[in-house]
């Protein structure tokens, strides 16, 4: 057995699996202290919550831009399963493949990746909340800005009750159900955006 990384004393211990063994325990726990405090760096804000699903911004203190939005996410519960169906959505906002430094108590310094510590963060902060028996993630990375469309009414008496899937938008009512949606959104960019609450202080 090796010695720990960090002190080079104690006999490496920890994180525990097949020669993945580094850190004697007591150094082990400040590392993770560290990890926390990175972690701790991003913060959450429910947007919209139903009995089975939950929407998210997460927001990070080194993005300057939409109070610090860097990722939209997306939770749905399967309640016959017990399963939770985690979509992640990334901004490009933030270097998720930086490597962020972790130091120690004892000067030595370490890296973790950006991305590794939003997915730890994820699982710890939005994940268990969920006390799911188990779960999954999509992981996407976008590109360009995000852009909004603002709240509107819609008129009920023109969905065709007999077609839960019509296109939303505008629908007269007499379109077949083979009738393209109509495309009444206002040009990207322009006027329509707005509204997105801020984080959470
Ligand atoms: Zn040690």
């Amino acid at each position: 057995m090796s010695n720990c990384k960090i002190c080079r004393t104690n006999p490496a211990t920890l994180p525990e699996g097949e020669g993945r063994e580094r850190y004697c325990e007591p150094c082990w726990t400040t590392r993770l202290k560290q990890l926390w405090q990175a972690e701790d760096k991003f913060r959450t804000q429910r947007v919209i919550r139903t009995s089975e699903a939950e929407k998210y911004f997460v927001f990070h203190e080194a993005v300057k831009q939409d109070d610090g939005l860097c990722a939209v996410v997306f939770c749905l519960h399967d309640a016959i399963a017990d399963h939770l169906d985690v979509s992640a959505y990334l901004l490009e906002v933030l270097a998720w493949e930086e490597k962020v430094p972790i130091i120690y108590k004892e000067g030595v310094e370490s890296e973790a990746e950006q991305l590794d510590l939003f997915l730890s963060y994820l699982e710890g902060d939005i994940v268990g909340s969920w006390r799911a028996a188990s779960w999954t993630m999509e992981v996407t990375r976008t590109a360009g800005q995000s852009f909004w469309v603002d709240s509107r009414e819609r008129d009920p008496d023109k969905d065709d009750p007999d077609d839960p899937d019509a296109p939303e938008g505008g629908a007269e009512g007499e379109d077949g159900p083979d009738a393209p949606p109509d495309t009444d959104l206002p040009p990207r960019g322009r006027g329509g955006r707005g509204g997105r609450p801020g984080p959470s202080r």
